[in-house]
């Protein structure tokens, strides 16, 4: 059994840092908030500072929600990299710049110790049934090491490449599902306006070419209007801005991903970046004066 640490217990980190303490394993945690009650009752040990988790443990996971969340929990004051000796591994499991991962990897490296990026999709409801798709990146014996871990938390799970490409898989996924989110967007509104049943239209489409997991799950709740996160559009606003910044500096365009990114914007400014990203559809849905389901307009 590992010594593992876990700073960043939010909607996702709580569950999954609880399958690795129901799998055995000697579980430090950290958060800025309260540590949820049920890790402790599990035998999680609360520590007070990131330092103190990573002296106790050999492998640290981090799960915070942004790039600058990732630096201050590993390099800021009290931060993980003061408690760290040569042969620990630090697993950043948040979504944040591909860019950025390269030089923390390096950092880390430079304290003689190995450093994976493993961004994760399936969402909450992956991170509690632990059926979260995990990519990889990093030194190809720190997978090694840590694969027994991720085995807890996920199910498809791939070492994409070196540091940095877990998190370019990542973003790759997110322009993926915004797109798709968009594409279905705009058939069921189209569908709608003509006046055929956006419900009856989803459910035909499922059995066809155009099927996927998004007509399915965003799909059905564009139908039945229900917006609740969910991933709010606010967090996927953030992974675009990666695919975007990213793609300027490659000097690739990337024209359908700053679309989708102009759409959530319009929701933002609709008051609508707690939505669900499935609420997209509402700006498509303003820029058509006619709502899915409605028989005006
Ligand atoms: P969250 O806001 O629920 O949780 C983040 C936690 O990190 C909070 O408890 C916060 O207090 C803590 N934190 C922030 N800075 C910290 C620091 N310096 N030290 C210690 N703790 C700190 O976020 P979440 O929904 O769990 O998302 C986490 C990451 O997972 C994000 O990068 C997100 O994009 C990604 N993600 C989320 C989902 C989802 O459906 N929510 C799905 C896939 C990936």
């Amino acid at each position: 059994m590992a010594k593992v640490g876990f700073i960043g217990l939010g909607i996702m980190g709580a569950p999954m840092a609880g399958h690795l303490r129901a799998g055995g394993h000697e579980l430090y945690v950290y958060d800025l908030n309260p540590i949820p009650k049920d890790l402790l009752e599990k035998g999680a040990v609360a520590c007070a500072s990131g330092k103190q988790v990573t002296e106790q443990a050999e492998i640290i996971v981090t799960m915070v929600p942004d790039t600058p969340h990732v630096e201050a929990a590993l390099f800021g004051k009290g931060g993980v990299a003061e408690g760290l000796k040569p042969g620990k591994i630090v697993v950043d499991m948040s979504s944040i710049s591909p860019i950025e991962t390269k030089k923390f990897a390096e950092r880390i490296g430079q304290l003689g110790c190995q450093y994976l990026d493993a961004p994760v999709s399936g969402g909450e409801v992956g991170a509690k049934a632990a059926s979260l798709t995990i990519m990889v990146g990093g030194p190809e014996e720190a997978f090694a090491r840590v694969k027994p871990l991720f085995d807890l938390m996920g199910k498809n799970i791939t070492l994409v490449g070196g540091n940095g490409d877990g998190q370019t898989c990542k973003v790759a996924n997110q322009i993926i599902v915004a797109l798709t989110i968009e594409a279905v967007g705009e058939a069921l509104l189209f569908a709608s306006k003509a006046g055929a049943d956006p419900g009856k239209v989803r459910q035909a489409l499922m059995g066809g070419f155009a099927a996927s997991r998004i007509l399915e799950v965003h799909g059905d709740r564009m139908v039945k209007r229900t917006f609740e996160p969910g991933f709010r559009i606010e967090l996927h606003q953030k992974d675009l801005n990666l695919a975007l910044q990213g793609a300027k500096a490659l000097g690739v365009s990337l024209p359908n991903t700053a679309t989708c990114q102009e759409l959530f914007n319009s929701c933002a400014a609709h008051g609508g970046s707690k939505w669900d990203h499935s609420g997209m559809v509402r700006a498509l849905e303003m820029m058509a004066n006619h709502e899915i389901g409605s028989k005006k307009g």
